[in-house]
């Protein structure tokens, strides 16, 4: 690790020398001599092959998040986030297949390795290793991912960030007006039936079971609708929360519990004079058809996407307008290029779309670099306002890494962060810091996908 950091800021140090000597329009016979030899040490980027793939485990941060670090030949390395709550072993699968690769060539890299990938957490690792790439490539060309991408389209990134959940509307009301005051101009509630349904005459479901029977059955099968009077209390409790929070800022709302389909339109159409900005996965997202019933029916944006790996079901979504707004996480949707691509084919419907991200500051930058590039980008989520030392896992961004709401795009090379090792050190979900992976070096295997 130190020589590697030695190497990087020498390099660093001479590219600034050498554009001193820009700056006066002149270069010098030593500059122009040096410059081939400086990219030859440490970014010959045709030259660059990948020699290594180990990984640590955060913990809390804000979920247990496996970091990946791609080691190459030249020094330089890359480093990518493996989904919140998803095994490290869905991108150590992956060493065997990328080892020898060039790391710039990322879309080659990246279709390669995207059989290995699946939706939600099983999308973690392909989506590890494409931030890593990046990464890297950034790093070997000295150019910022948002610049590879085809540049910015901001300079700050708007986000809202998760605010817990409290029974008491008031009390969680004032908690959104304190969001405001922090500089957030967007914000997120949950809205759950579990907010009314300890209470009688709610929620029907079929007796016996319980809210927790809906947690691993889909909403249309579990039987659980809600009455007019647990409607009518949701909607109380919204009332309130706007009363702290104002009627000018917008609210999103996820998390509404295993309700029907009728039932999230009757809840849907109910909570209309609210002006939410939308309803968050009301049913899964598999379901275009049903989704589209309960869009076509609800004056408020419907959105998915946090679950999907890859484009395609997400231009299907855009394409029928089941959802208003989509929200892929980069962490599963396939990575920085995949979700640049599936904001682009939404834009072509009129769709915006906004970014879930509930990861470290390397998935987060990640996220920021794509949200950059990409036009028809809404807002993207945070869940870590409240740990003091989720910016302290990183370092060369400013700090707080999301401030007043925003977060500053980055134009160091490649992701623009490097990790604090002891910070991370202090808050490992597993023993060990990028240990050596020799198990995962080799594998045999037909991976071809046509004959
Ligand atoms: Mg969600």
């Amino acid at each position: 690790m130190v020589s590697k950091d030695k190497n990087v800021h020498g390099r660093r140090s001479f590219l600034r020398g050498a554009a001193g000597a820009l700056g006066v329009g002149l270069w010098s016979d030593q500059v122009l001599e040096a410059l081939p030899q400086n990219v030859n040490t440490n970014s010959k980027p045709s030259d660059l092959r990948i020699t290594d793939l180990r990984v640590l485990v955060l913990a809390r941060a804000p979920m247990t998040s496996p970091i990946i670090r791609i080691d190459t030949n030249q020094g330089i390395y890359g480093l990518g986030e493996v989904r919140d709550g998803a095994s490290k072993n869905y991108a150590l699968m992956l060493k065997s297949r990328i080892m020898g690769e060039n790391p710039c060539n990322v879309d080659k890299v990246f279709r390669k390795i995207k059989q290995f990938g699946g939706h939600s957490r099983q999308a973690g690792g392909v989506c590890g290793v494409e931030m890593a790439l990046w990464d890297l490539a950034g790093k070997a060309y000295n150019v910022p991912v948002h610049q590879m991408l085809g540049g910015k389209f901001r300079d700050k990134i708007r986000c809202y960030c998760d605010t817990p959940q409290v029974r008491d509307p008031k009390a969680f009301g004032l908690r959104m007006k304190e969001r405001r005051e922090q500089g957030f101009t967007w914000l997120k509630m949950d809205l759950g039936v579990d907010l009314v349904a300890q209470i009688p005459g709610t929620v029907t479901m079929p007796l016996g079971t319980n809210l927790a029977y809906g947690n691993n059955t889909q909403h249309m099968f579990t039987g659980m609708e809600i009455t007019d009077k647990g409607i009518e209390l949701l909607c109380n409790y919204v009332a309130l929360v706007r009363e702290g929070a104002g009627m000018d800022v917008p609210i999103s709302a996820d998390h509404f519990g295993h309700i029907g389909v009728n039932s999230c339109i009757r809840l849907g159409k109910a909570l209309t004079k609210y002006n939410l900005s939308w309803l968050e996965d009301m049913i899964p997202w598999q379901y275009p058809e049903l989704l589209k019933k309960i869009a076509d029916s609800v004056d408020i944006p419907l959105a998915t996407g946090e679950d999907i790996y890859l484009k395609e079901s997400f231009i299907e979504l855009c394409r029928s307008h089941a959802v208003d707004i989509i929200q892929p996480d980069l962490a599963t949707s396939g990575g920085i290029l995949e979700t640049k691509k599936i904001g682009d084919a939404a834009q072509e419907f009129g769709v915006p779309m906004a970014l879930h991200m509930a990861g470290t500051p390397i998935a987060a930058m990640a996220s920021v670099h794509c949200a950059a590039a990409t036009e028809n980008f809404l807002v993207m989520e945070n869940h870590s306002v409240d740990i003091p030392w989720w910016s302290d896992l990183v370092e060369g961004v400013e700090k707080p890494i999301l401030n007043k709401g925003f977060i500053t795009v980055p134009d160091k090379p490649g992701l623009g962060i490097t990790l604090n090792e002891a910070v991370v050190k202090q808050h490992l979900g597993e023993p060990g810091y990028f240990e050596p992976t020799p198990d995962w070096t080799r594998d045999r295997s037909n991976d071809r996908l046509w004959s």
